[in-house]
């Protein structure tokens, strides 16, 4: 065993408490979410690596925590939530995520559906996120580093696409990226405190739009930062 996955499991140690974890699930199941698989899936990814050992003790709670660049992993419940809204249909074999960040959204999706292609703005993050999910041993990944409003055409159409940022408009390339019978998980807002979820079908007519609850998400900003 390497010394940096001694050195994972060390930090494993407490943080992966059964009763931890069980707690954030009963927590989700009390906020509405059903999907066992989902469920089962965030109970098991060890969500204490994904943030910097000093907030790992915060890591089962359910609230959005400090990644570095000014981002945020996302909240356990918004995770399933977005998760649970992109498989509704049935499972899927293609997933473009847009804000890789730290990877725990990814991680999560990589246990679900059969390959993830991540677009991420910031590539530090980006890098950081790719060496954790391969010593997870989750291998069905590709990253991109770019900009996600152009979403990831060369392995366009495909059958999901979340974005983990809040958008002022969906963004058109993500449209064209969905392939027919495809769902399109977006947060939309003009502004950071007035955003939306949106789940967007496609079907063989055109888009049909269904607008959800309120949400918080740091914002998709344009262009890509080293
Ligand atoms: N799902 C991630 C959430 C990270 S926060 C997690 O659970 O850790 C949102 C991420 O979107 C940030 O990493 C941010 O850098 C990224 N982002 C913002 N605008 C983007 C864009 N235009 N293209 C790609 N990624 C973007």
């Amino acid at each position: 065993m390497s010394s940096r996955q001694n050195d994972l499991q060390r930090r494993g140690i407490g943080m992966t408490s059964q009763r931890t974890r069980e707690r954030l699930i009963q927590r989700l199941y009390d906020e509405g979410l059903r999907n066992s698989q989902v469920l089962d899936v965030i109970c098991s990814t060890p969500r204490h690596l994904f943030v910097d050992e000093a907030l790992a003790h915060r890591a089962y709670e359910d609230t959005a925590l400090p990644i570095g660049n000014n981002q945020t992993i996302s909240q356990p419940y918004m995770v399933g939530r977005m998760t649970e809204l992109l498989l509704a249909d049935g499972p899927l074999d293609k997933v473009l995520e847009i804000g890789t960040g730290s990877g725990y959204q990814t991680a999560v999706l990589a246990q679900l559906v059969e390959r993830v292609f991540s677009v991420e703005r910031i590539q530090a993050l980006q890098e950081r996120a790719k060496e954790l999910l391969a010593e997870l041993s989750l291998r069905n990944v590709v990253y991109r580093w770019g900009d996600g409003w152009d979403g990831w055409n060369a392995l366009a159409p495909y059958n999901g696409i979340i974005v983990t940022a809040g958008a002022t408009e969906v963004p058109q390339a993500l449209l064209d990226q969905l392939a027919v019978g495809g769902r399109l998980v977006i947060p939309v807002g003009e502004s950071d405190d007035q955003q939306q979820l949106m789940l967007i079908v496609r079907e063989e007519g055109g888009f049909v739009y269904k607008t959800l609850e309120g949400v918080r998400f740091v914002p998709l900003l344009s262009g890509t930062l080293a």
